[in-house]
């Protein structure tokens, strides 16, 4: 049976409009009384606001998934803070199960973070913090004995954290299954249909079991790294394709390449010196970079390069000339302005995430002296008709695209004056970057049904955008109207 949305009206626009939905896509749409119902079922919209169903293109789930119920140690001001937390918590909850805590930022820190402060913090107890920006983890001994053996630093970096994280994410597969299908309401209830899941591993069989488990909220991309794109490639998996049994919600996804590390871990690859003399890393040189693009693409799966400061930027952008083809930069936090245009004339997509800038917005200050009227350059992006995606890459932001439409057109929060205004995007452009599909006949009937019109809110206000519901193929994923 087909669907009609009564007297909708698109953002900034008075006009009202009916939408006709069936077999899962929008079948026609026209002024409000001029379609012929054929039978449907009505449903009135009362004149609220209608925009295609949003997307995360950038989201780790089962880490998202799993911070709800980690300890935020965002907040601390220091190691000896995040020690603190990580002791109340642990009286708090006594026990001898592994205590992870998420979201630090020693960038800013004055005090070293030492396994002995964690030890005295939680005794025997493992304890894992995880950096908010996820290049890095603070690991006590008794942690370190269980997922870093060998190693006798407090702090690991890049690959040797990556190795943690993953273990994490192998904890019980039904608890965070379920941690996940939670994960994909709330975000149904913010207006999102789709997410791009770059989370570290293999995750094939994981949104399989997932997707055959219930009724998924969500459409699902999920990105190969380069341990298993051999093979991703023999089982002849390519962007884009749907995965069997899934109703085509679950489909493949980029080739996530990390080429450089991050801003607060001082590893994000810059032409520049940070204030310690170091450059950044580059995690592969740049020939390894084009022959693992190349034999990605070859394989018809497309690259996602993570590239977050300058000089690693221009490495993506060469090698993605080198090797002819198109694909997405993940982040492009710093770009000289020489690159900008390059995304636009090598048909790269920016991949932003527009509320990291009001994150890093003061360790960005610090390490990037000087050089931020180019980090996070959004205006400069939209100005040279780069192709913007938007995503949290939650779990460093939250799992909310009104969240990043508010970074991107505000570039302010908490009442702080706006950093670099000039960067400031229109509200069309943030829609635009936060969406895959239009209103119209013959597209994804992927919808948000919204109590506000956006075209009339303050950039503050879109963070607390109120979705009445959410249509995921046609079918209601989130439901305050009926
Ligand atoms: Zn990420």
């Amino acid at each position: 049976m087909s669907l009609l949305l009564a007297g909708a009206r698109l953002p900034g626009s008075d006009g009202v409009v009916d939408v006709r939905i069936d077999g899962g896509r929008i079948d026609a749409v026209d002024l409000a009384g001029r379609l012929d119902p054929r039978g449907s079922e009505r449903l009135d919209l009362g004149g609220r606001w209608i925009v295609p169903g949003l997307w995360d293109q950038h989201v780790h789930f089962t880490q998202w998934a799993q911070t709800a119920r980690r300890l935020d140690v965002s907040r601390a001001a220091s190691a000896a803070e995040a020690a603190e937390l990580v002791r109340r918590r642990a009286l708090a909850e006594p026990g001898d199960e592994l205590l992870v805590g998420f979201g630090f930022h020693d960038a800013l820190w004055a005090d070293l973070p030492t396994r002995a402060l964690l030890d005295a913090a939680a005794g025997e107890r493992p304890v894992v913090l995880m950096s908010g920006d996820l290049h890095c983890s603070w690991l006590n001994s008794a942690a370190a004995r269980r997922l870093a053996p060998g190693s006798h630093e407090a702090i690991l970096r890049e690959d040797a954290s990556f190795a943690v994280t993953s273990a994490l994410a192998a904890a019980d597969d039904a608890v965070l299954d379920r941690w996940a299908a939670d994960a994909a309401s709330l975000a149904a209830a913010r207006g999102v249909v789709g997410v791009v899941d770059l989370e570290y591993g293999w995750n094939l069989e994981t949104w399989t079991r997932r997707f055959a488990g219930g009724d998924p909220s969500l459409r699902v991309e999920f990105g190969i790294y380069g341990d298993d794109l051999e093979r991703a490639a023999a089982l002849g998996l390519r962007t884009g394709q749907p995965i069997e049994g899934t109703d085509a919600l679950l489909t493949g996804g980029p080739f996530k390449v990390i080429s450089d590390g991050s801003l607060n871990t001082r590893t994000a690859l810059c032409t520049h010196a940070y204030p310690d003399g170091g450059h950044g890393v580059a995690n592969l040189d740049e020939r390894e970079l084009v022959e693992a693009m190349r034999f990605a693409v070859d394989h018809g799966i497309e690259p996602a390069v993570h590239a977050i400061g300058d000089e690693a930027n221009r490495r993506a952008l060469d090698a993605f000339e080198r090797v002819g083809a198109r694909g997405r930069v993940e982040h492009a936090q710093l770009v000289a302005p020489e690159d900008v245009a390059r995304f636009a004339r090598l048909g790269v997509t920016a991949s932003v995430q527009p509320e990291h800038a009001m994150d890093d917005r003061d360790v960005a200050d610090r390490l990037w002296a000087g050089r931020t009227d180019r980090a996070f350059p959004l205006a400069d992006f939209v100005r040279h008709g780069v192709r913007l995606a938007f995503g949290s890459d939650a779990p460093v932001a939250p799992l909310d695209p009104w969240v990043a439409i508010s970074a991107a057109v505000g570039r302010a929060r908490e009442g702080r004056e706006p950093w670099h205004p000039e960067q400031r995007i229109p509200l069309s452009a943030a829609l635009e970057a936060s969406v895959r599909s239009r209103i119209g006949a013959g597209e994804p009937a992927d919808l948000a049904v919204l109590d506000a019109d956006p075209a009339a809110l303050s950039a503050g206000e879109l963070r607390t955008m109120p979705v009445a519901a959410t249509l995921l193929a046609g079918r209601f994923t989130h439901d305050t109207v009926r």
